[in-house]
């Protein structure tokens, strides 16, 4: 399926405002943490990386236990760049009057397990990911990763653990290489080649003789949607996060791309623990668990078949794209 080129071109965006992007990102950073209080410091790698499992405490990776959500203030306007430091604007207590997002959503995602987000748009499934991230903190409820109330823990261990693959991700203008080395700019060609063999971009790395050097863009190589969002687990695959999020590209994959997608998922939930947000139930059908997402609440939990079942609304969604 062709990509309207408006989608792709605006999806490339130049290397300066990648850069002023992740000066937002550091900014944010390093903004002096509050909430890490006198904690002494947990080894939070140690608590949620699938090496350890069996040598840590059993606790999930990630749990949400009643967490209830409303946002501060009406959704940002994305063109302006003064407006979108959610950080800044951790909800009041008393959000009697804002709109819920979330209702008290409860479900666990054990270490190594693949866990996938499914429900209609507006459920509430990007804002989840984005309390994990504790871009925000819950109204009411706790998140935990590894045992440990995020409140609890300093912002930059916490996102040491997280790879966040955010949906129809952007291409840099420049090289594969480049594209890659963004977040971790230690890596080696050998790692960077491995990487984008494992999420199936080997062809792109052998469609041209330049290599890792090789253009990508607007004068080099041309990435499908597919391709890109691959491109971009590649990216954050090589920081070796033991949690990654994914916000599945919403943009219609061909049958290639989307068998694609799901081996690529398939080798990256390997050795990690992986929430992959679904907007389409072939990329997610074989996760460990699915938690169905209706309105702010969570209305099912389980593996396909039981949801099938069990859940009317995953049911007409699975019928929807012809599963069962
Ligand atoms: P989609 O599948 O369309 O991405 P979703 O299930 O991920 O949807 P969310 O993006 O979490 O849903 O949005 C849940 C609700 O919160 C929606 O009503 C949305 O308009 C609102 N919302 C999301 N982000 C913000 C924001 N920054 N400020 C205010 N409201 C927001």
């Amino acid at each position: 399926m062709i990509m309207p080129l408006g989608l792709f071109f605006g999806a490339i965006t130049s290397v300066n405002q990648a850069l002023g992007a992740l000066g937002r990102i550091q900014e944010i950073l390093d903004l002096p943490d509050e909430s890490a209080n006198d904690r002494d410091l947990a080894p939070l790698a140690l608590m949620v990386g699938e090496a350890n499992a069996g040598v840590m405490p059993d606790a999930p990776a990630i749990a949400l236990d009643e967490v209830h959500f409303a946002y501060a203030s009406t959704r940002s306007d994305p063109a302006d760049p003064d407006n979108d430091s959610p950080d800044e604007h951790l909800p009041e207590p008393d959000v009697t009057d804002r709109q819920p997002v979330l209702r008290g959503v409860s479900f666990e995602v054990p270490r190594g397990q693949r866990v996938a987000l499914v429900g209609p748009s507006g459920a509430g499934k990007s804002t989840i990911l984005a309390l994990i991230e504790r871009f925000y903190d819950p109204s009411v409820g706790t998140v935990r990763m590894g045992g440990l109330d995020l409140r609890s823990l300093d912002r930059a261990e916490l996102r040491a653990q997280i790879g966040y693959v955010e949906q129809d991700a952007p291409v840099l203008a420049g090289t594969l290489r480049e594209n890659l080395l963004l977040g971790s700019p230690e890596a080696t060609d050998e790692e960077c080649e491995h990487v984008l063999r494992s999420v199936n971009l080997g062809a792109v790395l052998d469609r041209d003789p330049a290599g890792l050097s090789a253009a990508v863009g607007d004068d080099g190589i041309m990435l499908s949607g597919g391709e890109r969002q691959r491109l971009a687990i590649a990216r954050a695959l090589l920081a070796a996060p033991p949690i990654l999020l994914l916000d599945e590209s919403t943009s219609s994959l061909d049958g290639v791309n989307e068998r694609m997608m799901r081996e690529a998922i398939d080798q990256v939930s390997a050795g990690r623990t992986l929430i992959v947000i679904a907007h389409r139930l072939s990329t997610v059908i074989d996760s460990d668990r699915i938690v169905v997402l209706d309105d702010g609440r969570v209305i099912g939990e389980g593996t396909h078949a039981e949801l099938v079942a069990s859940v009317p609304l995953y049911r007409e969604l699975a019928e929807h794209q012809l599963l069962v």
